[in-house]
């Protein structure tokens, strides 16, 4: 669930579609759900899940060792694909964020940690400040229409650690000589992003 929308790094070749030629190709789903208003009811749930997981943290023994790392995006290739993937394919698995975008107290104490200056109200202001206007239909509270509006500090480990299976692969092992075509499908709807090269 990396930070979709967002376009292929520019220090990566390009090559028109045509050129791919033994390209390695990855294939990922791809959303096509319209973007909708987010409505009160929405936001007032996730203060309330915010609310609820910061009361649970305050009760864990060690809040410290709770809290999970704030793990950086892929970088070289497998980072270059990860992006144009995830941007192609809109975020079909932000799906699953619901109103409560999978923060739980490991992600809530790694804020706390970075932020102790901010009390328990302004850390739930943080997140409800940067829910998007609109979003995906049935999608995450942050999915917006380009992409997750939450900062990478802010959101869950589940979030900035998730790959679906045909993009993980490729970023658990992003070797391809003869470059990589991105293809984002859905039914007979595809989406297809020219050949990506790592740059020597
Ligand atoms: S990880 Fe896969 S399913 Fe999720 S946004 Fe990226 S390409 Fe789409
Ligand atoms: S916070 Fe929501 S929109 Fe952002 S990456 Fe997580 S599930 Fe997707």
């Amino acid at each position: 669930m990396s930070a979709f929308a967002r376009a292929p790094a520019s220090r990566y070749g390009v090559a028109a579609p045509a050129a791919a030629g033994r390209a390695r190709i990855v294939t990922v789903p791809l959303s096509d759900q319209p973007v909708v208003p987010v409505t009160r009811a929405r936001v007032r749930r996730l203060r309330m899940h915010l609310v609820e997981t910061l009361r649970a943290l305050r009760t864990l023994p060690d809040a410290e060792r709770a809290a999970t790392p704030a793990r950086p995006e892929p970088d070289g290739l497998g980072g270059a694909v990860a992006r144009t993937a995830c941007g192609l394919c809109r975020g079909v698995c932000c799906k699953g964020g619901g109103d409560h975008a999978y923060l739980d107290e490991g992600t809530l104490a790694r804020v706390r940690r970075a932020r102790p200056e901010l009390e328990a109200g302004a850390v739930i202001a943080l997140y409800v400040g940067q829910v998007a206007g609109s979003v995906h239909r049935d999608s995450c509270v942050f999915h917006g229409a380009n992409g997750c509006t939450l900062d990478r500090a802010l959101r869950s480990d589940v979030c900035n650690s998730y790959f679906c299976p045909p993009l993980g692969q490729f970023v658990d092992h992003p070797r391809a000589p003869d470059g990589v075509v991105v293809i984002a499908r859905e039914g007979h709807v595809q989406r297809r992003a020219p050949v990506l090269r790592q740059q020597p």
